[in-house]
């Protein structure tokens, strides 16, 4: 199967192992017109093994072909479409996951959203839909349980280090500031560009404080870490991969607005990983020598966690 994708110029191929190296030559020359003779394609490993190069159309820059393992996200529909908005709910999502087993009903706060999985093809479309009509009124239940929506507006509410800030938005050049005592976030902005520059900026003073404290339990525990991504994640506050070639933590940006107690726990979390990665015994005694914040932690994120993807919805 061929699966294209195009956005921006750039083409998303599923390939699974069925495909000769010819067919996929011809899907490419009928359909595809790749920008700057550059395509992605993205294929299973399985297939990678057997790969003919023969076959390509001689017009695709084979040097550039950026050849990646098949991954969830990657994979669309043959007909293109891997996104389908309810007739009904525009708040209600569906989204193409190939590998997917089963239909799942996810409610997305950050978007205040709900995103519903159609597993394998897009001919269970028909299913996922029959599904959500049977859950409608359970979903509509937890819509309405989302907590308040923070837009990024001139006087709007802004959680920051777990306190309410006011966004004030002057007609003035410079760059964004916090006024700690007044509880003002004031982000020098056009109307247009308020909700942009309050983002970024959250996300920088986020990569700051969750770098630094990353670092601090690095060290205590003699542990380095080689990249920190800070991302607008929406079911975990971190997560840790330590493979041979480094130690990578992501974070989302969100624990900027969370108590500095509660991002300080996530990133000795995150850090005692490097050593147990699993949550053992073990994994749980390092953390609790790490900070002594644990149990406050893990309950503050339990029972206010969703007010942080409140901020910056737009409701
Ligand atoms: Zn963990």
């Amino acid at each position: 199967m061929v699966a294209p994708t195009n956005s921006n110029g750039v083409i998303a191929i599923l390939v699974k192992s069925t495909i000769s190296a010819p067919l996929l030559s011809l899907a490419l020359a009928a359909k595809f017109k790749p920008r700057n003779n550059v395509v992605t394609a993205t294929y299973t490993i399985e297939w990678k093994k057997n790969f003919i190069m023969s076959g390509f159309p001689s017009h695709l820059n084979l040097a550039k072909l950026n050849l990646r393992a098949a991954n969830r996200k990657a994979a669309a529909s043959v007909s293109g479409n891997t996104k389908w908005i309810d007739e009904n709910d525009a708040r209600i999502i569906y989204y193409l996951r190939p590998r997917a087993r089963r239909i799942r009903i996810k409610m997305d706060a950050a978007n205040r959203t709900v995103a519903v999985t159609v597993p394998g093809s897009a001919s269970k479309l028909k299913d996922a839909k029959r599904f959500v009509l049977d859950k409608y009124d359970w979903i509509l239940v937890q819509l309405e349980a989302f907590p308040p929506a923070q837009p990024f507006i001139a006087g709007g509410n802004v959680w920051l280090r777990g306190e309410i800030y006011t966004l004030h938005s002057p007609e003035t050049r410079g760059r964004p500031k916090v006024d700690t005592e007044l509880k003002h976030l004031i982000v020098p902005a056009h109307k247009d560009t308020l909700e942009g520059r309050t983002k970024r900026f959250l996300i920088r003073t986020a990569r700051e404080a969750l770098t630094h404290c990353t670092h601090v339990h690095a060290s205590a525990l003699g542990k380095t870490v080689d990249k920190i991504s800070v991302r607008d994640t929406s079911s975990r506050w971190g997560s840790c991969v330590s493979r041979r070639t480094g130690n990578h933590i992501s974070y989302s940006w969100r624990l900027i607005c969370a108590p500095p107690f509660v991002l300080d726990y996530v990133t000795a979390h995150e850090c005692a990983h490097l050593i147990h990665p699993d949550h053992s015994k073990n994994f749980w005694n390092l953390c609790n020598e790490l900070v002594d914040t644990v149990k406050p932690a893990e309950s503050w994120l339990k029972n206010h966690g969703n007010k942080l993807h409140a901020v910056g919805a737009r409701g």
